[in-house]
C-alpha cells in the first residue's frame, strides 16, 4: 500500500515537474515569438550570399530589432529578400516577396524587394531631352523605358557595410553609376541606409549627387503580403491612401499629363477600401493598368515633408502597414503581372496579384513632362529621399 502510495506520488510528482517544464518552455518560446521590448537584441550581422555569374562577391545583411522583427538585405540589386513581421498574436511571418537564394534573383523577376533607378517607373519610349541635348535609353517595356533599363540599380552589386544607431541598425549600400550607364548623363554616386528600428519600422533612406544634371527617380519595389508572402493574394487587405488626385495613364502606362482628383472615381482609396472593391469596375484607368498600376499623388503640405502615404491592413492576422515618405508620389501596383511563373521561397507559387508594392516616387515620365515636379539633379546639388515602412498590428 505503502509502495503503492509512493508510486502514485512519484508519477503525480512526474507528471506536475512535466507540465512545469511545458509550461516553462512554452512561457520561453512565447518570449521568443512575441513581440515584448527588451527580450530580443538589436543586432547586424553580414553573411556570404553566393557569386553572380561575372564572379562578383555578394552578401546578405540581416538586421534584427530588439521587437523580433528581422529584415535581410543582400547587396545584390540592394534587396530585401526578407522582413519579419509579428500578426496580432505575436506570431512572426515574412512579409515580403522573393525567394531562398541568390539563383533565383539571378535568372531573372519583378523586382522583387530591388532597388530601382537610375529613374523608378517609366520615361516614356526611352527618350528625354535635358540642356538641348537627347538621350536615348532602352525600351524595355511596351516600348517605354522602365526602371532604369537593361542593368537598372536592381541588377548591379552594391558596397555594403553594416550600420548601427541608438535605436536602430542597418546596412549602408553605396553605388556609383557611371557616366552614361544605361544611356543617363554623369556619374551618380548613390547611398541608400536600411534601417530596421525598434519602433518596428523599416526606415530606407537614399542619397545622391551627379557631376552632369540627370535624371534621379530611386525608389524601393518590395511587394508586400500582410498576410505572409505567398499566403494568397491581396485583394482583401484594407489600403488607405493619402491621396486624393492620380495621374491617368495611356495604353502603355505613361501619364497623360493630367492630375485627375480620385473623388467620384474607383481611385478613391482616401477612406480604408479593400484593394479589390473596384478592381474590376468598368473604368478605361482601371483596365489600362490591368487593374491597379498607377501613380498617386500625396497630400503633401510642403515638398519633401515626410508625409503619411499609406495604411494597409490585414484582417486575418491583424497587422498593420503604415508608410510615411518625403517623396510627392506612389506608384501603387498591385501585383496584376504576376502569373504564377515564379517560385519564391519555401517553394510558394506566387500567383495573380499575391503581392502589391507601394513604390515612393517622383511622377513618371517627369523627364518628358514640363508641368510636373522636376527629377533632374543638378551638380552641387543633394538628392535626399526618407520612406518609412511601419509595422503594428490591430
Ligand atoms: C510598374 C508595373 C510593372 C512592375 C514590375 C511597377 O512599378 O508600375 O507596371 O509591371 O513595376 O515591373
Amino acid at each position: 500500500m505503502n509502495r503503492l502510495f509512493n508510486r502514485w506520488v512519484w508519477i503525480g510528482g512526474l507528471t506536475v515537474s512535466v507540465l512545469a517544464c511545458s509550461c516553462a518552455w512554452l512561457g520561453g518560446s512565447k518570449e521568443k515569438g512575441v513581440a515584448t521590448e527588451g527580450k530580443f537584441q538589436m543586432k547586424a550581422a553580414k553573411e556570404n550570399y553566393g557569386t553572380t555569374i561575372d564572379g562578383k562577391r555578394v552578401h546578405l545583411f540581416r538586421l534584427a530589432n530588439a521587437n523580433g522583427m528581422q529584415a535581410d538585405i543582400i547587396t545584390y540589386g540592394g534587396i530585401l529578400v526578407r522582413l519579419t513581421a509579428p500578426d496580432s498574436k505575436g506570431k512572426f511571418d515574412d512579409v515580403v516577396l522573393g525567394f531562398d537564394s541568390l539563383a533565383g534573383y539571378l535568372k531573372g523577376h519583378p523586382y522583387f524587394g530591388a532597388l530601382v533607378g537610375r529613374y523608378g517607373n517609366r520615361i516614356a519610349k526611352g527618350r528625354f531631352t535635358l540642356d538641348g541635348v537627347e538621350y536615348k535609353l532602352a525600351t524595355n517595356n511596351m516600348g517605354n523605358h522602365l526602371h532604369g533599363g537593361l542593368t537598372g540599380f536592381d541588377k548591379v552589386v552594391w558596397e555594403g557595410e553594416a550600420v548601427e544607431a541608438a535605436d536602430a541598425v542597418g546596412v549602408k549600400l553605396s553605388y556609383t553609376s557611371k557616366d552614361g550607364e544605361e544611356g543617363y548623363p554623369g556619374n551618380l554616386q548613390c547611398t541608400v541606409h536600411y534601417w530596421l528600428t525598434n519602433k518596428n519600422e523599416l526606415r530606407i533612406e537614399y542619397d545622391a549627387q551627379t557631376d552632369k544634371p540627370t535624371p534621379v527617380n530611386l525608389t524601393n519595389h518590395s511587394y508586400f503580403n500582410l498576410a505572409g508572402a505567398g499566403n494568397g493574394d491581396n485583394l482583401g487587405h484594407v489600403m488607405m491612401l493619402n491621396a486624393d488626385r492620380f495621374l491617368p495613364v495611356d495604353k502603355t502606362l505613361i501619364p497623360t499629363g493630367e492630375v485627375r482628383p480620385v473623388k467620384g472615381t474607383p481611385f478613391d482609396f482616401t477612406k480604408p477600401t479593400p484593394i479589390g472593391k473596384s478592381i474590376k469596375a468598368d473604368d478605361e484607368q482601371v483596365k489600362f493598368g490591368n487593374g491597379w498600376d498607377h501613380c498617386w499623388v500625396l497630400n503633401q503640405k510642403a515638398p519633401g515633408e515626410l508625409t503619411l502615404c499609406a495604411r494597409v491592413a490585414e484582417p486575418a492576422s491583424g497587422r498593420v502597414m503604415e508608410m510615411f515618405t518625403t517623396e510627392p508620389a506612389v506608384q501603387f501596383y498591385s501585383g496584376n503581372f504576376l502569373d504564377g511563373s515564379n517560385v519564391g521561397k519555401g517553394g510558394k507559387v506566387y500567383k495573380f496579384r499575391h503581392g502589391f508594392c507601394l513604390e515612393a516616387e517622383h511622377y513618371p515620365d517627369s523627364p518628358n513632362k514640363p508641368e510636373f515636379p522636376s527629377t533632374i539633379l543638378k551638380p552641387g546639388q543633394k538628392h535626399r529621399q526618407e520612406t518609412i515602412y511601419r509595422f503594428s498590428t490591430k
